[in-house]
């Protein structure tokens, strides 16, 4: 069998494919536009492209498509062959540099949120080198930023890259005054967890509601759930063992560091982390990784669920984003150093990071709001959705004595003063402990932990990037006039913290005490997506994308326009759902079977025996059945006047207040009959099925 090593990355036209097939003189000019962002020129690019033609077709490729993620939140490729003919009738294998660097997929049927009328020009895709190509199915994959004609950024890694390009701009401004004249780049890597299911494809197929909407509307709890942790980190089943290690192989071969696999809390549930890599680069691989699971599941007859709640009474499945900002030197600058002035520059860049979350909480709650992200943000089981930070009590200590003045004695060390005293050291395995906190300091970076399962990471970095731009900003216009850098930088510092410590809740952000306190400090307690998107046109939001360059204010309408959009659609395609699985699945089941009852009753009846048990269950069969239908016909009604809400918002608002909580009831109604029922009657696979099959 082949080792790993061997086969790591043999899909992916990575630096070393690159030295090995391109001129020295190819690829030097290469390597300046990934590293610089220059644009490559055409006699350049012929080079490069005809040797990933050559590469490509040696590892079996056909075809080749510009590989996108629109705003749709998934990614889409158009595949074209190499092929073009010859004057003898045959063809001959042909890859031009104009099809390298740029695309024109006739894409207008992706959401442009008005950016681009379906008549008007096509969008164009364009190459970011610095994400390697790679092979997927035959085909070779170019990873491509969508824009239109004008320019604006139809998709989700053009803002990504820009807010990526903003920090970096701000953080050398700061790194310039601590003297690091060296560092001539930064950029923030991240780690994304990610958590999914795992379910048996044949039961899956029984169940209209995983197929049409990715989660359960309906199924009672089985008699057990989770209340045993004993899922969480245990041994793992062979099938699902033989899963993890073709995804792990698949994975690699696209070199994908995926490192850490293992069973999550609620049964059937899992999941898999990568070693971080560059931002932008994480963001792809974890589109890639969703788009395998799912193939790979398939191949085991398996289907892979990556909804945030796909059952309900078990946790549901999110994704750690871990985050941090790294220099080309090699530094962490989220990583406390050994020296004062190391750690001075730490504690810039950590109230940098408070300041940032503090006054654009609205930005990473909406980073994160989804129809499926709903279910679960402060349902006791992922961070509320009240924004907050936890430090941990050895950092907690250090901003106190910084605030109060009060010099921190710990372990023989005295903190009193910023750029002359050395931290006490921060042990980074006792900062981890709080998991009901959205945004956690965890030693050397920060992991925002409301990220829905399904959803790109992109957004949530964009926010988190462009925010932290602006307080590097801020801080920078500052000290760059300040006489005394000492002395400024403790003030900033200090003042950052007395502005912003409301921020910070180091307690059980599950405990209902902290709703009433967040309130008390005026955090926001955006509970749903309608509530939720209508910030992004906030001034200050505008305001800052704008001056940061990172979205033009037509790009953040767009965005906004198709989050709310896509909400309703999302209730609507549910609410759809459960009608018709009421109309063809439950309310036939189960009429069939009050006939069924009747029928034993009559007959038991004139035989003279006592029918308690059937009569019991049939009255109370019987009432649930005429109730679900009477909320199955309002049901109806209120989906109709839904579809004729005009404005997007209002339409939002209302499949939120009144389609979902009658949906909600349908289900409550169904599945109180369940556990009354005959198993053989029961018209759809049960959690127990779902839950335990595989
Ligand atoms: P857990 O949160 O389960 O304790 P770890 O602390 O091991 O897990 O790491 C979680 C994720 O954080 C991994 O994907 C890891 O690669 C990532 N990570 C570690 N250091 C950094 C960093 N400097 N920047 C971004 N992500 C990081
Ligand atoms: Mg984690």
């Amino acid at each position: 069998m082949k080792q790993v090593t061997d086969y790591f990355g043999c899909l992916v036209f990575n630096d070393k494919v690159m030295k090995s097939k391109l001129s020295s003189d190819v690829y030097k000019k290469l390597k300046k536009t990934i590293n610089d962002g220059k644009e490559l020129d055409i006699s350049v690019a012929n080079s490069v492209a005809l040797a990933m033609k050559d590469w490509a077709i040696e590892n079996g490729a056909t075809h080749y498509t510009h590989w996108f993620q629109p705003m749709t939140g998934t990614t889409a490729e158009k595949h074209d062959s190499f092929i073009s003919p010859d004057s003898e009738g045959g063809i001959i294998m042909e890859f031009k540099g104009k099809e390298l660097i740029k695309g024109e997929p006739d894409a207008s049927s992706f959401p442009s949120g008005g950016l681009r009328a379906t008549c008007e020009a096509r969008g164009y895709t364009a190459w970011d080198p610095t994400s390697y190509a790679f092979i997927r199915d035959k085909c070779l994959c170019i990873p491509t930023a969508f824009c239109s004609y004008d320019g604006q950024a139809l998709d989700k890694k053009t803002p990504l890259l820009r807010s990526m390009q903003a920090l970096n701009i701000q953080a050398l401004r700061i790194l310039k005054l601590f003297g690091l004249d060296n560092v001539t780049s930064i950029k923030t890597t991240v780690g994304p967890e990610q958590e999914y299911f795992l379910v048996d494809k044949d039961v899956y197929d029984k169940r209209k509601d995983l197929i049409y909407t990715g989660r359960t509307l309906f199924g009672a709890m089985p008699p057990k759930g989770q209340e045993l942790d004993d899922h969480y980190f245990g041994s793992i089943k062979p099938r699902v063992q033989e899963f993890m290690n073709d995804l792990n192989a698949e994975l690699w071969k696209l070199g994908i560091l995926a490192k850490t696999e293992h069973n999550e809390v609620a049964p059937a549930q899992h999941e898999l982390a990568p070693i971080f890599t560059t931002t932008n680069i994480a963001a792809d691989h974890n589109q890639i990784t969703m788009d395998v699971m799912q193939k790979i599941a398939k191949k085991h007859n398996l289907v892979c669920l990556l909804h945030e709640k796909p059952f309900k009474g078990v946790n549901g499945s999110g994704k750690h984003n871990n985050w941090s900002i790294s220099t080309n030197t090699g530094i962490n600058l989220l990583e406390p150093g050994d020296t004062p002035a190391e750690n001075a520059q730490f504690l810039l860049f950590l109230v940098s990071v408070i300041k940032a979350v503090d006054e654009y909480q609205d930005l990473l709650r909406i980073s994160v709001a989804s129809a499926g992200n709903d279910f679960r943000l402060g349902a006791n089981e992922a961070p509320p959705a009240i924004i907050s930070i936890f430090l941990g009590s050895d950092l907690q200590a250090v901003i106190d004595s910084i605030e109060t003045g009060e010099p921190l004695k710990a372990n023989g060390k005295t903190f009193l003063k910023i750029g002359a005293d050395v931290l006490p050291p921060l042990p980074q395995d006792t900062t981890d402990r709080n998991r009901t906190s959205p945004f956690a300091f965890t030693g050397n970076k920060f992991e925002f932990r409301a990220v829905g399962s399904s959803e790109s990471i992109s957004c949530s970095n964009i926010m988190l990037n462009t925010a932290v731009a602006e307080e590097l900003k801020q801080f920078a216009d500052r000290l760059e006039k300040a006489s005394d850098f000492n002395t400024e930088l403790h003030n900033l510092i200090k003042e950052t913290i007395i502005h912003h410590k409301r921020i910070i809740f180091n307690g059980n952000g599950y405990d209902d005490k902290w709703i009433e306190e967040a309130k008390h400090r005026g955090l926001l307690n955006l509970k749903s997506t309608p509530e939720a998107l209508p910030y992004y046109l906030d001034d200050k939001n505008v305001k800052l994308f704008t001056s940061h360059k990172v979205y033009s204010t037509d790009e953040i309408n767009a965005r906004y326009e198709i989050a709310q959009e896509h909400y309703s659609k999302v209730v609507n395609i549910e609410a759809l759902t459960c009608l018709n699985m009421l109309n063809k699945d439950y309310l036939p089941a189960i009429s069939a079977y009050t006939k069924e009852l009747s029928n034993s009753i009559i007959i038991k009846k004139n035989v003279g025996l006592d029918t308690s048990y059937e009569s019991e269950s049939l009255t109370k069969i019987n009432t649930g059945l005429n109730e679900a239908y009477k909320v199955k016909l309002v049901l109806e009604d209120k989906i109709n006047v839904a579809k004729e809400i005009e404005d997007y918002a209002t339409r939002s608002m209302y499949y939120k207040e009144e389609v979902l909580p009658l949906m909600e009831k349908a289900r409550s109604i169904i599945d109180a009959i369940e556990p009354v029922m005959d198993r053989k009657a029961w018209p759809v696979p049960t959690y127990g099925d779902l839950l335990y099959k595989v």
